[in-house]
């Protein structure tokens, strides 16, 4: 994306921030607006738990670096939450000033202004202890579950190296959020304070094929399982392997990394959940002349949250309810239309095609967004460790697997929620296995 931005400034304009930063004298008004209240509701909501009025308090007293500590303390990404969490369901749905016909205090885009300030500073991460220890831990994947195991670990002493099979580090926040909500740069310079701690980064090195896991289980005391989810569901319909139909992940990370610059004509999304979404807002804002989202199902079955609905109706996605693709036809090189049929739901949820229904739609570009399957192949090869409807079976309050060497956090243990319940789970880890280690209970 930075190549691109540099060949094509107009990519800057078409991705600009979701939710402007605050100005410092709105952030000062708004952090006096907070009560801060006793048992403060907006903390619990929050899955890493940040000290909400806390950190606010020292934003209105102008302690901006005290506040970006407070934030860092609980969770390590707290930058990039307070860019991608849905607070709206989290800290400020769970805000009293509902109960006074308020508006909420505006805690994401305030945790945001605290976060920005401690970068522009160059603040660090601080150390949470100056011991050194033997134990060495791996973590595989490089998402917000690991970063944030790793990050804990290494604040207590411990070696700890991260693996993943792409370039650069940080997962779906480097390479899957939508470049409006958090841009590649932003998601490398918050990762680059986790690696100035001394976490060793060894990027481009797929585990389970050139090293495989018992090589990592002979090297490390520890292996934690951070690697999310697997690839996309295929379109299981006539014409899915043509190369215009293209995986909604896949189109994201081609965007941000500079690979793919410009949409033209008419692009079909298939389904209805957030990473849809971004994916449908991202093409529109790349050129498309129109992004119509196909959704099998009505409204109020769909997968996305609230807002993000609305923020694609404001950018002028069209939606067609109870409408299921069948069929993709193309010619030699591109793709010319796609063929649906309107669907029937009966009061059970059940589906049903109405006969006769079938019409064609002119497009160029289908982009599927029918969710991801979990990583089988590898987590099959981990020893011991059971897994129950795909996903990594764990003790919630450890994160420790049936197998004691291993424990796992994030998309692979949860089927797909959150970056700030995957930075939970890795930070619940990594406490676990420093408190498993500095006790000898390897
Ligand atoms: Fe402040 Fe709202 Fe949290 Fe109360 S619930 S402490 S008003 S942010």
């Amino acid at each position: 994306m930075q190549e691109a931005l540099q060949r094509d400034p107009g990519i800057a304009e078409m991705f600009a921030d979701l939710h402007p930063p605050f100005e410092a004298q709105a952030a000062v008004i708004e952090s006096n607006r907070c009560l801060n209240c006793f048992d403060a509701p907006c903390t619990d909501a929050c899955p890493t738990h940040i000290d909400v009025p806390r950190f606010i308090k020292k934003i209105a007293s102008g302690n901006l670096h005290g506040a970006a500590l407070g934030i860092l303390d609980a969770n390590v990404l707290g930058a990039s939450c307070a860019r991608v969490c849905p607070v709206e369901v989290l800290c400020e749905g769970a805000c009293v000033m509902h109960g006074y016909n308020e508006q909420p205090i505006r805690i994401g885009r305030l945790q945001r202004f605290a976060m920005d300030h401690f970068h522009a500073q160059g603040g660090r991460l601080p150390r949470r202890s100056n011991e050194v220890r033997p134990e060495k831990i791996a973590c595989i994947g490089a998402g917000p579950a690991s970063l944030a195991a790793a990050a804990e670990l290494k604040q207590r002493g411990f070696h700890v190296t991260v693996f993943d099979k792409h370039s650069l580090p940080g997962g779906l926040n480097t390479y899957g959020v939508a470049e409006y909500k958090l841009p590649l740069a932003d998601s490398l310079r918050e990762i680059e304070l986790i690696r100035e701690l001394g976490v060793e980064f060894r990027l481009g090195v797929e585990i389970g094929g050139e090293t495989s896991l018992a090589k990592l289980e002979e090297e490390f005391d520890v292996i934690f399982v951070g690697v999310g989810l697997g690839p996309m569901h295929r379109l299981d319909i006539r014409g899915n392997d043509h190369p215009g139909v293209v995986e909604a992940l896949q189109f994201i990370e081609d965007y941000k990394t500079g690979k793919t610059t410009r949409v033209k004509g008419k692009v079909v999304v298939v389904g209805a959940g957030n990473t849809a979404i971004d994916a449908a807002n991202a093409a529109k804002r790349l050129g498309a002349e129109e992004v119509s989202i196909l959704y099998r199902r009505t409204v109020e079955n769909i997968s996305a949250f609230d807002f993000e609905y609305r923020q694609a109706l404001q950018e002028g996605i069209r939606f067609l309810w109870l409408t299921q693709l069948m069929a993709i036809h193309a010619s030699a090189d591109e793709i010319t239309s796609v063929e649906c049929v309107r669907m029937e739901m009966a009061s059970d949820g059940s589906l049903k095609a109405i006969e006769d229904s079938n019409f064609d739609m002119e497009c160029g570009m289908v982009i599927s967004a029918i969710g991801q399957s979990p990583m089988l192949p590898l987590l099959a090869q981990c020893r011991g460790v059971q897994l129950e409807d795909g996903r990594v079976l764990v003790n919630r309050a450890t994160g420790q697997t049936t197998n004691p060497k291993y424990f796992a956090g994030g998309d692979c243990i949860n089927g797909g929620r959150e970056v700030v319940d995957a930075v939970a789970d890795g930070k619940r880890a990594g406490a676990a296995i420093a408190q498993m280690l500095e006790a000898g209970h390897v």
